[in-house]
């Protein structure tokens, strides 16, 4: 394993960037750390797609609203770059607080309008201002053509597309698509902290959007919603929201189902929160 790969600190990624990055294509893949295949996929499109590739790893203290599960989140840098060394010649970038946020750290604000209130933005306040905020100090730090990020977290591909839009950042959002475990399970850094038993109690999830998928053609996106609301209800897990959304706007759709729409669930299983979504509509149809 070489780690010579990895820089802990901005101004020695910097150093290397300025000089290897000049008249290449840079692609950056923002993590935190607890790697899995979800972000090796990442990683491998942005190998492809870029002559460079950066991945940070950075549990960003500011995007969670819930100091235990900060604490509790796992940390496994080394295993981290050893999975990444794996993956092709990549740039490690895993900068300490004091890096991310100097003295002189301005916080940026973005206007999200209702993008930011529903689902994740009204159980997890102050979430998206964090990841916002992280995200754009990366950003700022790598200075990458594209950056890549899982559709696992639906909202914020949304959130942070519009970040880039309303600053006028000049990057390429790349949206990846969710890799699940075989079970159908998203594959998340959580699912560490789940036991055997809660890993199939957890298939709830996956369960619920396969069947509001399937009752797209009989009833309406609010019925649909209501009897998928009813099924969940069965399983163990304490829901935080169901919700059927248009894809952009990510209002809840009540009478038509439109291109794109999209099933968005959070629940506890256990103390562990997990999040999934599956369109159920194509782009193309409809
Ligand atoms: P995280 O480390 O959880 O902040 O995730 C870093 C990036 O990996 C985000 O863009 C996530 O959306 C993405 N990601 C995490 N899990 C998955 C997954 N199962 N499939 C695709 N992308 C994922």
């Amino acid at each position: 394993m070489d780690d010579s790969q990895v820089f802990t600190t901005v101004s020695s990624l910097r150093k290397q960037l300025d000089w290897r990055a000049k008249d290449s294509k840079v692609g950056f893949v923002p993590t935190m750390g607890a790697l899995h295949h979800g972000h090796i996929s990442l990683v491998k499109q942005a190998l492809k797609a870029c002559d460079l590739v950066v991945v940070s790893i950075f549990v960003n203290p500011t995007q969670f609203s819930n100091s235990e599960d900060l604490i509790k989140y796992p940390r496994t840098l080394q295993k981290d770059v050893d999975l990444l060394n794996t993956a092709g010649d990549i740039l490690i970038f895993a900068p300490g607080i004091e890096d991310v946020y100097p003295p002189n750290f301005e916080n940026i604000s973005v206007d999200l309008g209702d993008l930011g209130t529903v689902m994740e933005g009204q159980f997890r306040p102050g979430h998206f201002n964090g990841v916002m905020n992280v995200v754009k100090r990366l950003f700022d730090i790598v200075e990458p053509q594209l950056a890549f990020f899982g559709l696992k977290d639906f909202q914020q591909v949304a959130v942070i597309k519009h970040m880039v839009n309303e600053l006028k950042l000049p990057v390429k959002i790349v949206e990846c698509d969710i890799i699940r475990e075989a079970s159908g399970l998203a594959s998340s850094s959580r699912n560490v902290r789940l036991s055997e038993e809660q890993k199939v109690e957890a298939l709830a999830l996956i369960h619920t959007l396969h069947l509001v998928k399937a009752l797209v053609l009989t009833y309406s996106p609010k019925k649909a919603r209501k009897i998928a609301f009813k099924e969940f209800k069965k399983s163990g897990m304490k829901l935080e929201y169901l919700e059927i959304v248009h894809p952009y706007t990510l209002q809840s759709l009540s009478k038509k189902w439109v291109p794109g729409a999209n099933a968005c669930i959070a629940a506890y299983c256990g103390e562990v929160r997990l999040i999934d979504n599956l369109q159920l509509v194509t782009i193309e149809e409809k």
